[in-house]
């Protein structure tokens, strides 16, 4: 088998762990496979990295950034590439740019346009490990890019879709996707695979195991991956096509998002014209937009309209909003932080009544109130106050008794 295998900052954060990860490569070629690594930087590197820059000037500029941050994982590659060859086997440490990684020119968020393979494939053939920088491409004009933070999942998952590799192991410090965060769910349990799909809403709640943008690309190339611990022997959990068992499991995780902020503008004409002006001038401002409520006017005059957008978006959304008050002949707006949006995922919803109204009830019975409301086919979530945000998690993990294995309950 040809495998990728993607080691996470902490698996790399100092020079035990980087021979510790040679010895988990070698043992893998040991067994007669192929492998291609992809490394992040050591932990916390990158961020350190960003204080430099933020030491010399207010304002860095993005390309420079790029240039900075893609340094870390150079060195980590270059230092496990070393490792394997001090453990008699053949490696070659290879940047991004080396790699084949072309990029857009969008600095600190590039999206991958091409994966030249020749080289890569070359090495292969020649029986060498080769050892890839993750996080990183280069443009067409040759400018070093970096593909936003987390983004050596994606160096990862993107490495094994052109080369065709039969799997993609992500080695991080937890072993593998729960049905909850640990720390917060004492009971949550290890799954043993999970959807494309269940992975990609757990991704957006912030269940950070995954990088959103690896796991879109994943769906879209269909590419296997495992995540799995590199501190331990266990198996980990295979993100991978939904298939019937899946479908029988009603819910499989649940997650809150405290990254989020609520704004409302309250008494806005009932209209046609006005959602459509209002979210407009939002995304006109790259602001992502996730929940919208519009209350139903009862005397068909005013009627509130309220939305969420990223916490750190909040101010400048605001600001926004209270300029085009007057516009949408509104009364006013109000912006509100400390709300949670906290959801259940799992597959079987599309074939589940009764999912939707269990998790209210749940809600109801411990006194939290629900602030909106939002679903898709595959996940239901409500905005409640942030103080309850662990307390849902763990009441609904418990209503959906996602402690017991579902194989194991039927
Ligand atoms: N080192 C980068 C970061 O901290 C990329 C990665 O680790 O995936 O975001
Ligand atoms: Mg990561």
């Amino acid at each position: 088998m040809l495998i990728v295998q993607k080691y996470g900052g902490t698996s790399v954060a100092d020079i035990d762990r980087i021979k510790a990860v040679a010895g988990c490569v070698v043992k893998t070629v040991k067994e007669g496979h192929k492998v291609v690594v992809v490394v992040s930087a050591m932990a916390g590197e990158t961020d350190k990295l960003i204080n430099l820059a933020h030491q010399v000037s207010s304002n860095p500029s993005e390309r420079e950034m790029d240039l900075l941050l893609s340094s870390g994982e150079r060195v980590t590659s270059a230092l496990t590439a070393m490792a394997i060859e001090e453990l008699g086997h053949k490696a070659m440490a290879l940047t991004g740019r080396q790699m084949g990684i072309y990029t857009d020119a969008v600095h600190t968020k590039a999206r991958i346009e091409k994966i030249t393979t020749e080289r890569a494939k070359k090495a292969l053939d020649e029986g060498y490990i080769i050892v890839v920088a993750g996080f990183q491409g280069v443009t067409e004009a040759e400018d070093v890019t970096t593909l936003g933070r987390g983004g050596s999942d994606l160096s990862a998952v993107a490495i094994a879709s052109a080369l065709n590799a039969d799997l993609c192991e992500i080695y991080t410090d937890v072993d593998g996707v729960y049905t909850a965060d640990p720390n917060i769910v004492p009971g949550a349990r290890k799954l043993d695979k999970i959807s494309y799909e269940e992975m990609l809403e757990l991704a957006s709640l912030g269940a950070k195991v995954l990088q959103t943008r690896s796991v879109e690309f994943a769906i879209k190339y269909e590419v296997p991956v495992v995540v799995r611990s590199s501190f331990s022997d266990n198996p980990g959990t295979l993100v991978t096509k939904e298939d019937e068992d899946m479908e029988n499991v009603v819910v499989s995780g649940a997650a809150y998002d405290k990254n989020q902020a609520k704004i409302t503008v309250m008494g806005v004409p009932d209209k046609p014209g006005i959602a459509a002006k209002l979210f407009k001038g939002i995304a006109d401002a790259n602001i992502v937009v996730d929940m919208i409520v519009q209350n139903i006017s009862s005397d068909g005059k005013a009627t509130d309209i309220s939305f969420t957008v990223p916490k750190t978006d909040s101010k400048k959304t605001l600001k926004l909003t209270e300029g085009i008050v007057k516009e949408l002949e509104a009364r006013g707006v109000a912006l509100r932080e400390d709300i949670a949006k906290v959801s259940i995922v799992g597959v079987g919803m599309r074939t589940h009544s009764g999912v939707a109204a269990e998790m209210f009830d749940t809600l109801a019975k411990h006194g939290i109130n629900i602030i909106a409301i939002s679903t898709s086919e595959i996940k239901v979530s409500c905005l409640i106050d942030v103080k309850y945000a662990e307390l849902a998690v763990r009441i609904l993990h418990d209503a959906f008794e996602l402690s017991t294995d579902f194989a194991k309950r039927i």
